[in-house]
Formats: structure tokens, sequence, C-alpha cells
């Protein structure tokens, strides 16, 4: 495995945001994690060795091609309020920061579509200014992102009347990279 700032690599990423302060390197890489005093042994001192935070898209894709034919180490972070150190990058690589890609495409009627960084409580924000709310959203949902919540979390305020994002209809489609 090649290490993040390898020239090449670096390169592959020409143009995109890259943050490689150490200081937030270090804390930009934690969630939630040291609740439990398990995995806070396990994982104190963990980080990444780079953060790129891609504004579009064709950036994530970018990204994620690079560390594919790099063989660096991927980890994404939401809005970093996981509880069991999801996102922390065990080894290394590079922590995606999706902090950017954050527009609301749209909230028509019952329905929405957004970008994997938008804040949960932007997008109630939003849909309440259109007489609706979101069903369900965990208690961090001023910081924790859609994407965050939906390949990290379970259920949340609402859940005991509209069920939990698994249930059909929580989510109704998805765009994975
Ligand atoms: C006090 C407290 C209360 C909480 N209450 C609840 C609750 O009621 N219900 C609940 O379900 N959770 C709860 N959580 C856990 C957490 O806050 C939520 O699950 C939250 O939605 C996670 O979102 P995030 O953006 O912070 O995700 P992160 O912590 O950043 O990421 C979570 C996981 O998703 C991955 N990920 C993030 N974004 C993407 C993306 N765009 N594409 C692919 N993978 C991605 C990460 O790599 C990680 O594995 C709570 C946490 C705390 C600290």
């Amino acid at each position: 495995m090649i290490a993040a700032n390898d020239p090449g690599f670096r390169a592959a990423l020409d143009g995109l945001e890259l943050v490689d302060h150490p200081v937030q390197l270090k804390q930009r890489s934690r969630d939630f994690y040291w609740y439990s005093p398990i995995l806070k042994r396990e994982l104190d001192g963990k980080a990444a060795d780079l953060i790129v935070v891609p504004k579009t898209i064709d950036e994530v894709v970018r990204v994620a091609s690079a560390c594919a034919r790099f063989k660096v180490p991927l980890v994404v972070r939401g809005g970093a309020t996981g509880n069991y150190g999801q996102m922390v990058p065990l080894q290394g690589g590079v922590l995606l920061d999706m902090a950017r890609l954050d527009r609301t495409l749209w909230i028509e009627g019952d329905r929405g579509r957004f970008e994997a960084g938008v804040r949960l409580g932007d997008a109630d924000r939003l849909a309440q200014d259109k007489g609706w709310e979101l069903r369900m959203f965990p208690s961090t949902r001023r910081q924790a992102t859609v994407g965050g919540y939906v390949c990290g979390g379970a259920a949340g305020v609402g859940s005991i009347r509209y069920g939990q994002l698994r249930d059909a209809g929580s989510v109704l489609a998805l765009k994975v990279v």
C-alpha cells in the first residue's frame, strides 16, 4: 500500500480541496466512539493522512478512482456524529469530507432529493418551509448529514409513529459511487 501523500497520488487529486494539517487530520478523523471505553482504547490516535473535500459528484468519482488505482484506503465523513467509530480511518489514507456536497436539489410534495452532505436540520427546515417535515431524525440532526444518517443511522425521533430507516418509504432512491 502506498501512502496518501505519494506525489503521484497527490497529482491525481490536483485542483481538489485538500487538508493535511496534522491538527485538522486528528480532529476531523473522530466521531463519538469515545462514549465506549473499549472503542476509546482501540481507536484513539487513528487518523487519516489526507482529507479531501469534494464539491461535486465528479470530484467524488475522481477521489474514489484515484484511491482504487493507488490502493489508498478511503473513508467517508458526514457530520461525524456516529457513536461507533464508523468513520474513523483505521489504516490512514483519505477521509472524504462530504460537508460541501450540501445542496438540496428539490423538495416536492412529500419527498425531497438531497446531496449526501446536507445537514438533516437544514433538510428539515427547508421541508417545513413547504409545510412538511422529516418523518424521523436523530437528536444530532443539526450536525448529522443525510448520507451519514442513511449509511450509519437506524431510527430516531418520529420512529415510533413512522418506523425506521430500513422500512419501506423511508429512503426511496440512492445514487451510489
Ligand atoms: C447524542 C447522539 C444521539 C444519537 N441519536 C441517534 C438516533 O436517534 N438514531 C440514529 O440512527 N443515530 C443516532 N446517533 C448516531 C448518529 O448521530 C446518526 O446516525 C447520524 O445520522 C450519523 O450521521 P453523520 O452525518 O454524523 O454520519 P457520520 O458519523 O459521519 O458517518 C456515519 C457512517 O456513514 C458513513 N457515511 C457518511 N456519509 C456517507 C456518504 N455520503 N456515503 C457513504 N457513506 C457515508 C461513514 O463512513 C460512517 O460509516 C446519535 C449519536 C449521538 C452522538
